[in-house]
């Protein structure tokens, strides 16, 4: 390491992770003076935390580095692809708060360049065409301890190969009659070095190119080239395209011209999570079999639903930053992504009252038809948030839960003879409890101390619970949409003979229509964030209309990742 590394170090307190020795070894010696970076999905779905990763560490390494990094569609399947999914994937790298280099680039402008690099390949007899169907090349591929069989396109002319892929690109052949493969090994260890498929027949409709072609550029012959024309210095992929590397720097190899950027290919794990499903296929199986609203369903990991749910932007880089970049498959947590979120909305969030199942309580010592409003403390984690007004009357709610008939000593919430503070407000006694005629408590009796405003107790005696309550006839109606984990297995896509959808969480959703909110709430905005009281975290949706207010439950207070930290 040089001096300048070690002191840039020093000052960020943090060892650098393997790419980002890699990086800094290429600029400390010279071999590139800026790096470009890329990140380059496929439209064919919405992207999910996985993704989100990807995104982070690649935009993030531009920035540290002051880069550049580059957002490309890797639109080489035209079948599979839709506008709805590059707007969906513009738009969450937005919402991360990352700006490409440039213009969107697709992979799809670079298919004229990519058809003359091919013919160049046949023409030095690094291609050829053959007329075997799939799956007679995957039959003749062999097996990594057989070498595989030649077909005879193998041994074509360069001339007739380059009649025939002309003839391909122009249409005479049906889908699947005919493929382009380099040439490169049929007993290559690698199977992948085993003459794979350039360019396939697909007689489809292209969303960007229409029908000028009907042939596609596989993504293998694709994307190392994309790397190319675009000057990246560093393409950072999954480990699943390990293997593909020595092709990537074969197809490389063969079409570089001196002088230019040559791109390395550097892979890390893919970001698992416990009780989740990561890819694209399986999140479309579950919006299109309706087991979720949407894409950007809450209990969905895409970035969508992730946002939707009350996600922000800094708690997903925290928590990439928290799990790293690690060269092996591991599954993290689902907690420590609740811990993230969590930890950024105790910093930001607005505190309001809000009572989810109320219970009645009247307050017989407060003068009938009189209300007063008592300053409360909108953020006790960032003052500069300063105060708001709550009201307070005779007749309050209070949680349902929050009150126990026969109660033990260990319970400090009210009960018959007991008293409580309400937060901001008084101290409250229980006097009497009323039921109606089968049992089931309507409502309770209470006096307040006039003397104990603000909840500060007049003489030093002292009460054990706080309790959060709304004022009946100043609260708004809201309901609650609460969220569980969509899964009930840790793992559900990792049995053999069992499907995903078999461990899906049949009480994800729940419900609370009968919400009382403090009237604050009433000047909530779409997507505002929220932490109720002693309740958890919560976004309104985006949906959400005024005359009936849904708020979506981000996550609850309860922090089970800390005390996996200290257990
Ligand atoms: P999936 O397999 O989940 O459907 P994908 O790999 O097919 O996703 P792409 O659109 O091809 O999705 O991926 C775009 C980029 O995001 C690639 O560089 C890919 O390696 C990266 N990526 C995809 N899934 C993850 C993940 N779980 N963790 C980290 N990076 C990911
Ligand atoms: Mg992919």
């Amino acid at each position: 390491m040089t001096d300048k590394t070690i002191k840039e170090n020093a000052e960020e307190k943090k060892p650098l992770n393997f790419i980002e020795q890699i990086i800094e070894e290429d600029i400390n010696s010279g071999k590139h003076k800026e790096i470009i970076t890329r990140f380059p999905p496929e439209p064919n779905g919405y992207l999910h935390i996985g993704h989100a990763k990807s995104i982070i560490l690649n935009f993030g390494l531009g920035e540290r580095y002051k880069g550049k990094t580059n957002l490309r569609f890797d639109d080489t399947n035209p079948v599979k692809e839709d506008v709805e999914y590059v707007d969906s994937i513009l738009e969450d790298v937005k919402w991360l708060g990352y700006d490409w280099n440039g213009d969107v680039r697709f992979a799809s402008d670079y298919f004229d360049q990519l058809y003359d690099w091919a013919v160049m390949l046949i023409k030095k007899g690094l291609a050829y065409v053959d007329d075997q169907s799939g799956e007679e090349i995957s039959a003749n591929r062999g097996t990594p301890s057989k070498p595989g069989t030649s077909s005879s396109g193998r041994n074509r002319s360069i001339e007739e190969n380059i009649d025939l892929f002309e003839r391909m690109k122009n249409g005479e052949f049906k889908d699947g009659e005919k493929v382009l493969r380099a040439k490169i090994d049929m007993s290559s260890p690698n199977m992948h070095m085993r003459d794979p498929v350039m360019y396939r027949i697909k007689h489809a409709h292209h969303h960007r190119t229409g029908n000028k072609w009907c042939i596609y550029p596989m993504y293998d012959y694709t994307h190392g080239q994309s790397d190319y024309i675009e000057g990246i210095t560093h393409s950072i992929c999954t480990l699943e395209f390990e293997n593909h590397r020595p092709l990537y720097d074969w197809f490389l190899e063969h079409i570089y011209e001196t002088g230019k950027t040559k791109p390395r290919q550097i892979e890390f794990a893919r970001l698992n999570l416990s009780y989740t499903v990561m890819s694209k296929r399986k999140l479309a199986q579950l919006v299109e079999e309706k087991y979720v609203s949407g894409w950007d369903d809450p209990r969905m990991p895409t970035i969508s639903g992730l946002r939707r749910r009350g996600f922000t932007p800094e708690s997903l880089k925290v928590f990439a930053e928290k799990i790293g970049v690690a060269k092996r498959e591991n599954i993290i947590d689902v907690d420590l992504l609740e811990f993230s979120i969590r930890e950024h909305l105790n910093k930001i969030a607005q505190r309001v009252m809000v009572v989810q199942e109320p219970l009645k309580i009247t307050i017989t010592n407060y003068p009938e038809g009189e209300s007063e409003w008592l300053p409360a403390v909108n953020n006790p984690e960032d003052v500069s948030m300063g105060e708001r007004e709550v009201p307070f009357s005779k007749t309050l709610y209070i949680e349902q839960e929050d009150f126990l008939e026969e109660a033990d000593k260990k319970f400090f919430r009210l009960k018959p003879g007991g008293e409580v503070r309400l937060r901001y407000a008084y101290f409250i006694k229980c006097n009497e409890v009323v039921k109606d005629k089968n049992g089931n408590i309507t409502e309770l009796l209470c006096t307040y101390d006039p003397l104990s405003k603000g909840g500060n107790s007049p003489d030093g005696r002292k009460v054990k619970g706080t309790l959060h309550w709304v004022s009946a006839e100043h609260a708004v109606d809201i309901q609650i949409k609460q969220y569980d984990r969509l899964f009930n297995d840790e793992a559900p896509d990792s049995y053999k003979d069992r499907n995903f959808t078999e461990f899906i969480n049949l009480e994800s959703l729940s419900v609370a229509k009968n919400c009382k909110a403090e009237p604050y709430l009433k000047q909530a905005k779409q997507c505002e964030r929220f932490q109720f009281e002693r309740k958890g975290y919560y976004i309104l949706d985006k949906e959400s209309k005024h005359d009936n207010m849904v708020f979506n439950r981000t996550v609850t207070l309860k922090d089970s990742w800390k005390n996996k930290i200290f257990l």
